[in-house]
């Protein structure tokens, strides 16, 4: 699964309607099939991509940006017409991710700091090296190679 590539951050002068459609189109859903995953209504889906919605509750923005595959830091930074350098980065929980899969949303809420499944403390950087983390296509560190996902009973 390609997540979380560059591409899929907010370009400088990109509208939330066409981040939205732009973000749909590459992952091959249609508005109905969007709709749906991030459990909000068609006709909301339209006016967004239409760009006669500016503003989300932060309820749509979670929903929408778990659909879409990206942290919801992206549609906040969109929203609030902030330049995307200043997104919070990756954060996740080390314990109940599993690797290979795209990070559970409610991680990626950006006041949130411990895990809402076992209260671990989210990990936005390697253990090892400290080195942000960007990418949870990688399993391990690309900077010192430690693994990402750690075991309940390893230390912290
Ligand atoms: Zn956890
Ligand atoms: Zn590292």
């Amino acid at each position: 699964m390609n997540i979380l590539q560059s591409s899929n951050s907010p370009h400088a002068d990109e509208s939330l309607g066409d981040y939205v459609k732009r973000l749909r189109s590459s992952l091959g859903l249609t508005q109905r099939e969007l709709a749906d995953s991030a459990g909000i209504h068609l006709q909301s889906v339209g006016k967004i991509e239409r760009g006669r919605t500016v503003k989300l509750n932060s309820r749509s923005k979670i929903a929408l940006a778990a659909a879409m595959l990206v942290p919801v830091e992206y549609l906040e930074a969109i929203c609030r017409g902030t330049p995307v350098e200043t997104v919070s980065q990756l954060k996740f929980c080390a314990r109940c991710w599993t690797p290979g899969t795209p990070p559970n949303s409610m991680w990626m809420v950006a006041r949130s700091q411990f895990c809402f499944l076992c209260g671990f403390r989210l990990r936005d950087c390697c253990r090892h090296c400290q080195e942000p983390i960007t990418s949870l296509k990688h399993r391990f560190c690309p900077f010192c190679g430690t693994t990402y996902q750690e075991k309940a009973d390893s230390r912290s």
